[in-house]
């Protein structure tokens, strides 16, 4: 059976990369493994925005897909962009195999809040189940509490469950 690989870009909390790895394996039910290989980000690095080009990231990730692999999840607390938007929580390749998610702006520190690991936990996982939705080739979903619906604020990711509505759900079995 193939596996999910999550794939750390860049310096990583271990404890929340397990967390977001048993999250995922339960949620899409398929098993899941930290990788033992990085990315070092420093090459997506943009000085004029101080931000990591995202779309960058995706590709240098291609490197890491193996037969083994169902899909690679980067995961990384960099803050990434593409050229069109100020941030992205991540970025995903249609139809697959590779995924890419941040926790930058998922920390509660980021909004001047106190630190709060369970929030965080939570984001990232809804965050991580939307991009691999994507690698599965769903697109944005109207249900706002289905984990494709989009977000393009925090509160809007802790609206959301991390799982697919049914129709979703439906979706991605048909393939
Ligand atoms: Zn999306
Ligand atoms: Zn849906």
């Amino acid at each position: 059976m193939k596996l999910l690989q999550l794939l750390p870009i860049g310096d990583l909390d271990t404890r929340l990369l397990n967390a977001l790895g048993s999250g995922m394996a339960s949620i899409l039910r398929i098993p899941c493994e930290i990788a033992t290989t990085r990315i070092d980000p420093e090459f997506a690095y943009h000085g004029e925005r101080q931000q990591y080009h995202s779309s960058e990231l995706l590709h240098a990730m291609q490197a890491h897909v193996t037969t083994e692999s169902w899909r690679v999840l980067g995961v990384t607390t960099v803050d990434l962009y593409i050229p069109i938007l100020t941030f992205v929580f991540g970025e995903a390749q249609m139809g697959g195999p590779c995924g890419l998610v941040s926790a930058h702006r998922l920390r509660q520190e980021f909004y001047g809040l106190p630190t709060d690991s369970e929030i965080l936990r939570q984001r990232l996982l809804k965050e991580a189940v939307h991009e691999i939705g994507h690698t599965l080739s769903l697109t944005h979903c109207d249900d706002s509490q289905c984990v494709m619906a989009p977000s393009h604020a925090v509160e809007w990711i802790d609206l959301k469950a991390s799982s697919l509505c049914e129709p979703c759900q439906a979706r991605v079995l048909v393939r």
